[in-house]
């Protein structure tokens, strides 16, 4: 059993698609967009055009939402800070969706971390720790409620002079919603691999639920339990992606906006089940800010506004503590020297 999943770990990264024997052979295709590996797997008739326009949706919001992209919306909101920029409808949607979970979080998710990202440095060549005084001159800059987003013959953001914009805690996601809904319009189901970041659109051939291995963020070649579900988001931050090491320290790239700092809330991995891509990308990131007593009250909070919320939090001291409502949908592997908890 374990050997089965991890050889199919090392194909399928954190998805274990078990279609049924025999079954129809899906059209796979990867795709290298948003700094990530993307595997995109698609069942039914049209399958090969269902995955070839979910590549050209990928690159399409790749270069709308990359703040480091040329001539990107997103970049020319940052340039002309301080100003109102002329965006789309659709990036206007999503800033006002960031500002608005940014507010229900209490700003453990906050889109204008960039300044500190990049202070940090995180995934490019020379990442380093900044000093204090340079964190505390930067953290003044942050604050989603600045941005300004108004309407007149378009829409149009404008940000603090200081500000920039950062929309990598939840852009994957966005951008798993948009494929499913592509899979969705060609009549395929299929599993949307984001790196990390997992869509699920409707179930297999065999009408049984996908299963979802998630990574264990201590080893991420080992799996700490399966997740079985379907038609939803499962999205993970954790400590393993995006770091540096410096004098025997491990700097992540989740960054609590009260700190300026790495967040360090006793979690090692978050990840967020519910029914939509961009609320769990956001989640994922906020619940991992906010450790797991915070976390509990973002399924309070955001129930109505995405159904199927639920948690999956892994601690440093060796727990892994589940919500109630995945009860029978995780099932641990017992082998991975976890203690499994419930979180209430
Ligand atoms: P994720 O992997 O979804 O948790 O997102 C991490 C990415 O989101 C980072 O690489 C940054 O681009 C951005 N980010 C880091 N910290 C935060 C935060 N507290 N709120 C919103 N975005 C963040
Ligand atoms: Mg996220």
């Amino acid at each position: 059993m374990r050997k089965r999943f991890l050889s199919l770990l090392l194909t399928a990264l954190t998805v274990v698609s078990l279609t049924a024997c025999g079954a129809e052979k899906p059209a796979v295709k990867t795709v290298y967009a948003m700094d990530t590996v993307m595997t995109l797997t698609a069942y039914g008739k049209n399958a090969e055009e269902a995955v070839a326009a979910a590549e050209e949706e990928l690159y399409r919001l790749d270069q709308l939402l990359d703040r480091f992209a040329e001539n990107s919306e997103l970049a020319a909101i940052n340039a002309n800070a301080g100003a109102p920029t002329g965006v789309s409808d659709e990036l206007a949607e999503l800033i006002a969706l960031s500002r608005h979970i940014s507010e229900k979080t209490l700003g453990a998710f906050d889109p204008t971390v960039a300044p500190v990202m990049d202070a940090w440095g995180f995934g490019g060549e020379s990442p380093r720790v900044p000093t204090q005084p340079e964190l505390e001159v930067l953290l003044s800059t942050i604050g989603a409620a600045r941005i300004v987003i108004s309407y007149e013959d378009r829409p149009r953001v404008t940000i603090g002079s200081a500000q920039a914009l950062d929309l990598g805690g939840i852009a994957k996601g966005y951008a798993g919603g948009c494929v499913k809904e592509i899979f969705e319009k060609y009549g395929c189901t299929g599993v949307i691999d984001l790196g990390g970041d997992v869509m699920l659109a409707g179930k297999k051939t065999d009408g049984k639920d996908w299963r979802v291995a998630v990574k264990d963020p201590n080893d991420p070649s080992d799996f700490l339990g399966t997740l079985t579900l379907s038609d939803c988001a499962v999205v993970t931050s954790g400590i393993y992606e995006r770091n540096f090491t410096e004098d025997g320290v491990l700097y992540h790239h989740i960054i609590d906006p009260a700190t300026g700092r790495p967040a360090e809330s006793g979690l090692v991995s978050a990840t967020v089940v519910c029914a939509d891509g961009a609320y769990a990308d956001a989640l994922s990131t906020a619940a991992f800010v906010l450790g797991a007593r915070g976390a509990v009250s973002l399924c309070d909070r955001f129930g109505t506004e995405t159904p199927l919320l639920e948690l999956l939090l892994v601690t440093d001291d060796g727990r892994v503590l589940c919500t109630a409502g995945l009860d029978g949908i995780f099932e641990p592997n017992t082998e991975s020297g976890y203690l499994y908890e419930q979180l209430s």
